[in-house]
């Protein structure tokens, strides 16, 4: 009985700490993570993720960053750019930065390193037939990481990007709830 109860506390904190380690946004095994950037200028780097999944989202985004002639960085998923070309080429050509986010969106944790591998590489040969030729990052879809993945991006001299501040995820937040969000 004590026996079982000793295992199962080991066994909850082997999985409380590999759970913990997979949600890190500051910290992974192998490779650079950067989840913010020190800096005394009052700036923040604005990234937007997932997709593009449909049109009219990008190009409100897109005018609204044209009207304050802001940069950001979106984060596509491979399988959004394959259906979207045309809309992915709209982010390039309005020169923002674009990232790698995987190609399916599924989470990149307990995957063999092929898949992790197709995942990464399909994606970033589709966002580089959009023309796009600037630096190219990851960030793990779920912000959800473990052994292989690090271990993979490391290995290609790909960073890691979280972050440190996100934006109500709600579908109905309004702009007010967004603003916050964020503020707080
Ligand atoms: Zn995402």
């Amino acid at each position: 009985m004590k026996r079982t109860l000793i295992l199962l506390t080991i066994i909850f904190v082997i999985a409380f700490g590999l759970y913990s380690l997979s949600n890190s946004r500051t910290f992974q095994l192998f490779g650079d993570i950067v989840h913010r950037v020190e800096t005394n200028d009052k700036v923040v780097a604005l990234t937007f993720d997932d997709g593009p999944w449909n049109k009219q989202l990008p190009d409100d985004v897109l005018a609204i960053l044209d009207k304050h002639n802001v940069k950001g960085t979106f984060y596509l998923n491979g399988r959004g750019i394959r259906d979207n070309m045309r809309t992915t080429q709209k982010i390039v050509a309005k020169g923002h930065e674009i990232g790698n986010h995987g190609f399916t969106h599924k989470r990149l944790v307990f995957k063999s390193i092929n898949t992790i591998e197709r995942e990464i590489t399909e994606t970033s040969h589709l966002i580089r037939e959009t023309g796009y030729r600037g630096k190219m990052t990851f960030r793990p879809p779920y912000f959800k990481k473990l052994f292989v993945l690090p271990y993979y991006l490391n290995k290609h001299d790909i960073v890691t990007v979280t972050g440190d501040v996100e934006a109500d995820n709600d579908l109905f937040a309004t702009s007010d709830d967004i603003v916050n969000s964020v503020l707080t």
